[in-house]
């Protein structure tokens, strides 16, 4: 691309050489017969810095550390125990056919590419989907509290996008209760001496030597004491980065300064423009808000999706008679209803939105209604299975959705964009890895509910584990001195921007600017996007973070407790990712799953894929701040599961 606004250039496609070759569902074994090993006695040997202690983090530092690696881990919340992986809700996807309903490993695999509207790898998904029975194995034995039916046996229910019921759950609680498993695992380790914590600690830069990863420069949040970690291997693990759009589902501390800085330094990074917007999040309710508050897609079990027929129709749900409801998803899909994917089901509740019959203050919201449910099965049970949401649900809006049906709205929920891996989870620095969110691996362009946790868990309890050995087998891990010029120049440049955001003092808060960001993201690069928004975008972003750079007040200082200083650090990334995820975004001219293209539609609205053009992995190569960036493809292709016109009807 030629012109100024979001300009860019095409460089060498990229292929993954790990993923092997022949029957999908060996390869996974071939990898890992073919990995080298580290002998049990070596292993103690290497250090391993782990950043992150979410389900992905947790998961991975607990294994690196019992196979007798050195690991130094690092999360910036007080305890290994508050990664944003608590606040996970529905459940965690795996292949058990428990419930005898037809589900399988290939089923699972086959919903998964479909769901990722074929923008992913079938590789790494159908890996995916054979590691997820092991999980759920793994963290039974952990004594993870599975709800159960009445019989004893460990129960299921479904979510979007698929047609049976795979998905295991602890009540609303899924993520807390799976977390405390991997928290257990790691807090064993860090007593046994294999693990060294460090919470409060923020990674800020990447220590790159020789072309591989060899450390981190990271600032003691609580005195702001600016240190260095050698090691042999990175392992990030950091999560999203849907906080780019300042309101999400995400909690509040949820950055993308990891993944950025390590991108600044050399990795490459996926697909940044494909983000989820999930559909039952709780509608705003003023300017002055911080976060958005998610309502778990497993309530679309038993919920109802509908609004009044008639546009402005202001009466109160219990006035409009069923015959002037539109269950329009149960009408549009009849096949899926109000289990379609995420995607799908955002949008066809922006579309009845727009046409003027959503409903709350503003229109913009839908009603999620359980009426039915509550008839059909009791209120006991609906509070058995839903409670804690329902609690939280009338918490926030003051309403009793025993009552009245919920009012929901999509929300920025998940990014399936990150930083570019191969099958080994090694991104196109050597020897470091990225694991769970922070990866753009498995999902394509859309994630299917309970996936997440399944593919964080998947990361780090089997693949990494089996993978990373291979790299650190292969040698040449000379240590590195402390003066290393590589070392001394990352710290100076951690140490001089946290110098040039406290010297700034200017007169705009953070906040002002990250809210200004993500509204501007959420209007152009949000639930639709199209060529004049994102140029729009594209020109504003560079304006707002010279803005940012000229007139931000970041008070306090730099040797103390700073949450200003910390919070500006992230804005200051988000306000240069933002840029990369609209650029892609652009040139990405099709729909494909949570990245809708205006200009690329059905005649009945649906999405519209170009699989002669587009059926490619966009892997985005740093060169400068504003500068064009350069795209490598990774082709994708599908030699099980065939493109076609995804359809739910
Ligand atoms: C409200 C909500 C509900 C969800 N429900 C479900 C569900 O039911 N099922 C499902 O499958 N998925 C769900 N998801 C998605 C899922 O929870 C996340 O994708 C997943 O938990 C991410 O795990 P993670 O380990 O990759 O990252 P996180 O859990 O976000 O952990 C990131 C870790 O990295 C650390 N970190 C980040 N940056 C730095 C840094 N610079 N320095 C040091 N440490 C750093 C943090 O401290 C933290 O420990 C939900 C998401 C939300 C927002």
């Amino acid at each position: 691309m030629s012109n100024n606004v979001g300009s860019y250039t095409v460089g060498d496609d990229i292929v993954d050489t790990k993923a092997p070759s022949g029957p999908v569902e060996d390869r996974w074994d071939k990898r890992r017969f073919g990995a080298k090993l580290v002998n049990p006695a070596n292993r103690r040997k290497h250090r391993v810095i782990v950043v992150g202690t979410g389900l992905a983090g947790g998961s991975a530092g607990a294994t690196l550390a019992e196979q007798g690696y050195q690991v130094i881990q690092f999360c910036y919340q007080d305890s290994p125990r508050r990664a944003h992986s608590v606040a996970a809700q529905g459940g965690i996807n795996a292949a058990k056919n428990y419930r005898n309903d037809g589900d399988s490993i290939y089923r699972l695999f086959y919903d998964t590419v479909k769901g990722g509207d074929f923008r992913s790898r079938e590789s790494n998904v159908y890996r995916l989907a054979q590691v997820s029975v092991e999980i759920i194995d793994q963290c039974v034995a952990q004594g993870v509290p599975f709800a159960r039916e009445y019989g004893g046996l460990l129960d299921n229910r479904s979510f979007g996008g698929v047609q049976v019921s795979r998905t295991f759950y602890a009540r609303g609680q899924t993520g807390q209760q799976l977390l405390l498993g991997a928290y257990q695992a790691l807090s064993r380790q860090i007593d046994a001496g294999n693990i060294e914590m460090h919470p409060r600690t923020e990674m800020l830069d990447l220590v790159v030597v020789d072309g591989r990863a060899r450390g981190i420069v990271a600032r003691d949040l609580v005195t702001g004491e600016i240190s260095t970690y050698l090691a042999d291997a990175v392992v990030l693990a950091t999560g999203g980065y849907g906080n780019t759009f300042y309101l999400s589902t995400n909690a509040k501390g949820s950055n993308a300064t990891a993944i950025w800085r390590a991108h600044k330094r050399g990795a490459y990074f996926g697909n940044p423009c494909y983000t989820q917007i999930h559909p039952t999040c709780i509608p705003r309710s003023g300017e002055h808000q911080s976060k958005l508050t998610l309502m778990s897609e497993s309530l679309r079990n038993d919920g109802r999706i509908w609004v009044p027929k008639s546009k402005g129709d202001t009466r109160s749900p219990d006035q409009i008679p069923e015959d002037e409801r539109d269950y329009y998803l149960e009408r549009i899909y009849p096949s899926f209803g109000n289990l379609v994917p995420r995607d799908v089901a955002s949008r066809a509740a922006k579309n009845v939105c727009d046409e003027g019959r959503g409903v709350g203050p503003g229109g913009l919201g839908v009603y999620l209604d359980f009426a039915d449910a509550i008839k059909r099965m009791g209120r006991d049970k609906v509070s058995e299975k839903y409670g804690n949401l329902f609690e939280m649900y009338e918490r926030i809006t003051a309403e009793d959705p025993y009552q009245v049906p919920m009012r929901i709205y999509p929300a920025i929920h998940y990014t399936m964009g990150g930083l570019w891996v191969d099958y080994d989870l090694q991104s196109t620095i050597p020897g470091m890895f990225v694991i769970g969110e922070a990866n753009f691996s498995d999902h394509g362009a859309n994630r299917l509910g309970a996936s997440a946790l399944m593919q964080g868990l998947a990361d780090g309890y089997f693949v990494l584990p089996s993978t990373i050995n291979d790299y650190l087998a292969r040698g040449g891990l000379d240590q590195v001195a402390p003066d290393d010029p590589a070392v001394t120049t990352t710290v100076a440049e951690v140490q001089d921007r946290i110098k040039r955001l406290l010297a700034v003092d200017g007169d705009r808060t953070v906040d002002s600017f990250h809210r200004e960001l993500g509204t501007l993201m959420w209007d152009e690069c949000g639930m639709s996007r199209n060529a004049e928004g994102l140029k729009k975008a594209l020109r504003r972003i560079p304006e707002l973070r010279e803005e940012f750079w000229q007139r931000v007040k970041v008070p306090g200082t730099g040797y103390e407790l700073n949450q200003s200083l910390e919070k500006a650090n992230r804005v200051a990334d988000f306000l240069e990712l933002a840029e990369l995820m609209c650029l892609d975004a652009l040139h990405r001219e099709e729909s494909c799953g949570g990245h809708f293209r205006e200009e690329s539609q059905t005649d009945d609205g649906e999405a519209k894929r170009d699989d002669e053009n587009f059926s490619y992995v966009a892997a985005w190569e740093y060169t400068g701040v504003g500068e064009p960036p350069v795209l490598h493809k990774e082709n994708l292709d599908f030699e099980y599961v065939h493109p076609t016109l995804r359809s739910y009807a």
